[in-house]
């Protein structure tokens, strides 16, 4: 496989919160982290949680209210939005933009930042799209209608037009919902294969042990800890924070621990 040559980097968000408005509530009240160049962070909670208001602070969907987002030490906020999607792109969880497009088409846009103003793609971004679409075997796939595609092969198409972008971080909102076991897994290893930094939204959290390098745990706005994995997704830190009875088994021979729930007595 060749990669346009991408560089990861460092993301951090300090003290950054978000509410609807001034006199509202905080749906995510003031969280800090960082994401270390290269690393998977994975972020999980129960439903209504913070997690997919987190992710629009992180592409710069959203200013937060208090607080920054850096990435390689600079406010996304300070720089332009078309510098900041250079930076940073989303794989998002609705595609209604994409009807009536090809798979070529749709990757395409992901050069959109890197043109001037009123121009159409140049060599050089023909060479991006066709260059992409072959790494993750979308090739065959190219001239057709996205709509007549399966979940998963829309899933990858979704990856490539982000990473047409060229980007040093990718954010994604719940990539594996409504994929089937198989394209869940492919879609995870194509995640980890990336080399990019990562922040990625699972409802599965035996998917985010395998996955990830750090976990952040939000609940009702607030973070419930942030940390590896193993260390930090506890019985106890689970079943507080989804209301349920969770018992972590490690499973021979891999050894990756894998949770089992039940609803409390
Ligand atoms: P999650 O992704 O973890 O399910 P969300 O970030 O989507 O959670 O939502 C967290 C809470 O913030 C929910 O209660 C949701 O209704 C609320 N919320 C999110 N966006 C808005 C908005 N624009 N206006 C009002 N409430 C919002």
């Amino acid at each position: 496989m060749s990669w346009p040559v991408m560089k990861a980097a460092e993301i951090e968000v300090i003290g950054a919160s978000w509410a609807p408005c001034k006199s509202t509530r905080p749906v995510l009240h003031p969280t800090s982290f960082r994401v270390g160049a290269g690393r998977v962070l994975g972020v999980v909670g129960p439903n209504g949680a913070g997690k997919s208001t987190l992710l629009r602070l992180l592409y710069r969907f959203q200013k937060p209210h208090s607080g920054q987002i850096r990435v390689d030490g600079q406010d996304i906020w300070a720089m332009s939005a078309r510098s900041a999607a250079k930076r940073i792109a989303a794989v998002l969880q609705e595609q209604a933009s994409t009807f009536g497009l090809s798979v070529r088409e749709i990757v395409r846009l992901g050069r959109t930042p890197h043109r001037r103003a009123l121009t159409g793609a140049t060599g050089s971004d023909e060479r991006i799209v066709s260059q992409i679409l072959e790494s993750l075997g979308l090739q065959d796939f190219a001239d057709r209608d996205f709509g007549t595609l399966s979940g998963g092969e829309r899933q990858r198409v979704m990856v490539a037009r982000a990473l047409a972008q060229e980007p040093q971080v990718l954010i994604l909102d719940e990539p594996t919902n409504h994929l089937d076991v198989r394209h869940q897994l492919e879609v995870v290893s194509l995640i980890r294969g990336l080399g990019l930094t990562i922040v990625v939204s699972l409802h599965d959290l035996n998917m985010a042990n395998g996955l990830c390098d750090d976990v952040l745990v939000l609940k009702n706005g607030y973070s419930q800890g942030f940390g590896p994995p193993r260390t930090l997704l506890t019985d106890r830190l689970v079943s507080d924070t989804f209301r349920v009875e969770a018992r972590r088994e490690k499973l021979a021979p891999s050894g990756t621990p894998h949770f089992s729930f039940s609803l409390p007595i």
